[in-house]
C-alpha cells in the first residue's frame, strides 16, 4: 500500500497541492487523471522521491519514506520522454542499473534476455535508441524499469509521444504486463479515455486536490461532483 497523508507541496510561495490524501492498493492499476497543471506529475514525483513534499507523510508499505532517497523506495519511474542514453545500445540502456548495482554478468544476461522477450525487443538489443521507433523506445524505458523488479511502477504519460495506433496497442500491452507482473502500476495521463480504459482505480485530480477516487464504472455511472461528471463526460 502507498499512502499519502495530508500532502502539501509549494514551489516558493506557490502552493500547488494542499491536503492531499490518497491510498494506492498493492497490485492495483491506479490512474491519476486531470487537466494540465493539476499536480499529477508533482504527486508522482513525490512518491518517487524526486520532489520533496513541503508537508504531510508518504508511506510505502510499513515505511514512512519522507526523506528516503529515490533508489531506496523500491519504485521505478517511467517517463514520457523515455530518458534513454543515446550513446548506449538498447542492451546497455536496459542493464545500466544492474551494472551500477554490481549484479554479476551471467545474472544480468539472464534478466535482460527474459525481459526483452516480454516487451518484444529481443531483436533490437544492439541498436542505438535513435534507430528505434517511439513505441520501441518506450518499451526500452519500460524494460529498464522492469530489470529492477520494483513493487511499484510510476509512469508519467508514458504513451503521450506515440501516434494513435501505437498508443492503443501499448495500452493493451501495459494492461497485460500489469497482470503478468502483479506489481502496482501508478499511471498518469491527462486523457480521460485512456484513464477509463486502463485503470482499475481512477483518481480524478483538479487544482491539486482529488475530486474522486473510485473504480471506472462508479466514476462513470455515479460521479460524486460536477467536475468529475464534466471531465469524464457522463451524460446528465
Ligand atoms: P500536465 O498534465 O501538464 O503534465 P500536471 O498535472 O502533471 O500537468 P504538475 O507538473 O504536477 O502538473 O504541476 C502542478 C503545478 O505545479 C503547476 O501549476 C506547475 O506550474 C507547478 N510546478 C510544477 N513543477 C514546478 C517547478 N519545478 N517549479 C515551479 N512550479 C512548478
Ligand atoms: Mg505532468
Amino acid at each position: 500500500q502507498i499512502v499519502l497523508k495530508q500532502i502539501e507541496k509549494s514551489f516558493k510561495q506557490d502552493k500547488v497541492i494542499e491536503g492531499l490524501d490518497l491510498t494506492i492498493e498493492d497490485g492495483s492499476f491506479t490512474v491519476l487523471v486531470g487537466p494540465s497543471g493539476c499536480g499529477k506529475s508533482t504527486t508522482l514525483r513525490m512518491i518517487a522521491g524526486l520532489e520533496k513534499e513541503t508537508g504531510g507523510e508518504i508511506w510505502i508499505g510499513d515505511q514512512c519514506v519522507n526523506g528516503v532517497e529515490p533508489g531506496k523506495r523500491n519504485v521505478a519511474m517511467v517517463f514520457q520522454n523515455y530518458a534513454l542514453y543515446p550513446m548506449m545500445t538498447v542492451k546497455e540502456n536496459i542493464e545500466f542499473g544492474l551494472v551500477n548495482r554490481k549484479v554479476p554478468r551471467p545474472e544480468r544476461e539472464r534478466l535482460v534476455k527474459e525481459i526483452t522477450e516480454v516487451v518484444g525487443l529481443a531483436e533490437y538489443l544492439h541498436k542505438k535508441p535513435q534507430a528505434l521507433s517511439g513505441g520501441q523506445r518506450q518499451r526500452v524505458a519500460l524494460a529498464r524499469a522492469m530489470v529492477k523488479s520494483p513493487a511499484v511502477f510510476l509512469m508519467d504519460e508514458p504513451l503521450s509521444n506515440l501516434d494513435a495506433k501505437l498508443r492503443h496497442q501499448m495500452r493493451t500491452e501495459l494492461i497485460q504486463l500489469h497482470k503478468r507482473l502483479g506489481a502496482t502500476f501508478v499511471f498518469v495521463t491527462h486523457d480521460q479515455v485512456e484513464a477509463m480504459s486502463m485503470g482499475d482505480r481512477i483518481v480524478i485530480m483538479n487544482k491539486g486536490l482529488i475530486q474522486q477516487a473510485d473504480g471506472p464504472m462508479k466514476i462513470y455511472d455515479d460521479p460524486d461532483n460536477v467536475f468529475t461528471a464534466q471531465f469524464i463526460g457522463t451524460p446528465p
